[in-house]
């Protein structure tokens, strides 16, 4: 271990909108975030990943890869290694389909373990392999090399017909709700007060477990606190407007500046992080502001929820909110351009993309078609070299010289390419026009309110404070995060 680096403390948002940051600081709701922004970084145009769906946001976040390299492509997704549908419980209904043990199954033990290439690391493995200590409260993704012995609640345990249990791996203070609670006696005290909603698995935990460290000294060398009610507020309300779940955001992040004795020392003593994995944007209301796209591909057999072991099928399509993926199962060949033809003339798409050879293709519904790949004759903002053929205006991008400039889709072309280049991603890709979401048999709706996974800026920028380090980035992604920690310990 090199010296004694300063402690990081990050927390991430679960679906952190912009607008909403913006009304919750002219309305002076979120003191500490304000506090935040005074002292350090801020930028509310940080870039999330594609999907912008928090199980490949959280990884990008954890690992520093882009999803072609971590694997993890979005909440559901067809894998092609074991021939079946992942779905991390994107809604009841498809819980129910599923089944609550094949659900928690992949949610607690395979996202981490199996699905999560293990060809690259998260900051826990760096950090402890380093030598130094990490923790993380209530994190979607904590894989390291410490054994957890997971408590399943009875409730769900029932539920899957007590099938589910056994160890899960990942930094030495490891906290998820009721599955992994703290071992002391006051910790356990904590996890009963807090564990009501969501078996813990909530804000308030989150920060009271994350406080509780702090105090009794315990502090890792980082410490991750995940929030994950803003998600659900978002989901349910109007996504610019959820000013009043970021109050109580304010408030964990103040508790935990408050274990230290005062929010300037918590600086001197710790970099502080606040970001957002992806943001939401609104869904029109009505039945036409929902895409329902396997219905609208009838024509074509599907392989879905429990058909896994049935007759063979044409094409899975893996609704994640307001992307698709579009598996083809047999016949790539003949299939792949009949539905790069048919996808953009459905209601409600915006783009559609595919990979063929090293070449990547994106149609825009209104008819603009681009192909790139990684060259030298035109750099992006982000100092990204392609090749172009085409409009880039598919992209919503425009040209001005040999420079690419990004309108609603920021760094749309590294965000495509770093999805198809995934080997668990669709072989179409597809998003929902603004306003628009994709609904299948099992939902979710949510019209008149928030939802994400598409490219558009409105799904893909979030805010993101750095205090208590320097921080430089003109173009930040949260791409540059895990790179940044590990540099603040002095890892490459
Ligand atoms: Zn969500």
């Amino acid at each position: 271990m090199k010296g004694q680096p300063r402690k990081t403390i990050m927390f991430i948002v679960d679906s952190f909108n912009p607008g909403a940051l913006r009304r919750a600081l002219d309305r002076k709701m979120v003191p500490a975030m304000e506090f935040l922004k005074s002292r350090g970084f801020f930028t509310d145009r940080c870039v999330s990943v594609f999907p912008t769906m928090t199980p490949t946001c959280a990884s990008t976040i954890a690992t520093g890869a882009p999803p072609s390299d971590h694997l993890v492509p979005g909440f559901v997704w067809f894998s092609r290694r074991e021939r079946r549908i992942v779905n991390y419980g994107i809604s009841p209904l498809a819980v129910r389909k599923m089944g609550v043990r094949r659900v928690i199954q992949d949610l607690l033990f395979n996202l981490n373990h199996i699905q999560l290439s293990r060809k690259v690391k998260t900051l826990y493995e760096s950090l402890e392999e380093a030598g130094y200590t990490t923790g993380a409260v209530n994190p979607f993704i904590f894989r390291a090399g410490r054994p957890h012995r997971a408590r399943i609640p009875l409730l769900v345990q029932i539920l899957s017909a007590f099938g589910l249990g056994g160890k899960i791996w990942g930094p030495r203070k490891l906290y998820l709700g009721q599955i992994c609670p703290p071992d002391a006696p006051e910790g356990k005290i904590l996890t009963v007060l807090h564990c009501l909603r969501k078996f813990g698995v909530n804000d308030d935990y989150s920060g009271t477990v994350g406080r509780w460290l702090i105090s009794r000294g315990h502090q890792p060398d980082l410490l991750t606190i995940y929030l994950p009610d803003t998600d659900g507020y978002a989901h349910r309300h109007d996504p610019g407007r959820s000013e009043e779940s970021l109050r109580r955001v304010d408030r964990q992040v103040s508790k935990i500046l408050g274990a230290f004795p005062s929010w300037d020392e918590a600086l001197r003593r710790n970099t502080v992080i606040l970001v957002g994995d992806h943001s939401q944007s609104r869904v029109g209301t009505g039945a036409g502001s929902t895409v329902n796209l396997g219905r609208e591909l009838r024509e074509f057999s599907q392989l879905d929820i429990g058909g896994e072991n049935g007759p063979p099928r044409d094409i899975s399509v893996c609704v994640n909110e307001r992307m698709c993926h579009v598996y083809i199962l047999r016949d790539r060949e003949r299939l792949l351009p009949v539905l790069a033809e048919r996808i953009p003339g459905v209601a409600g798409v915006d783009q559609v993309a595919w990979k063929e050879r090293d070449w990547y293709h994106l149609v825009q519904a209104g008819g603009k078609r681009l192909s790139f790949r990684p060259g030298r004759d035109y750099w992006d903002e982000y100092g990204q070299g392609w090749a172009l053929a085409g409009d880039p205006g598919a992209a919503g991008a425009r040209l001005d010289g040999h420079r690419i400039v990004f309108g609603d889709y920021p760094d749309a072309l590294a965000q495509i390419a770093n999805l198809l280049s995934c080997e668990n991603a669709g072989d179409l890709v597809v998003t929902a026009r603004a306003g628009f979401e994709f609904t299948g048999e099992y939902g979710p709706s949510h019209q008149g309110c928030g939802s994400h996974g598409s490219l558009h800026r409105d799904d893909s920028l979030v805010p993101l404070f750095v205090a208590g380090a320097p921080f430089h980035a003109s173009r930040p992604r949260i791409l540059d995060l895990a790179p940044y920690i590990r540099s603040q310990f002095g890892l490459a």
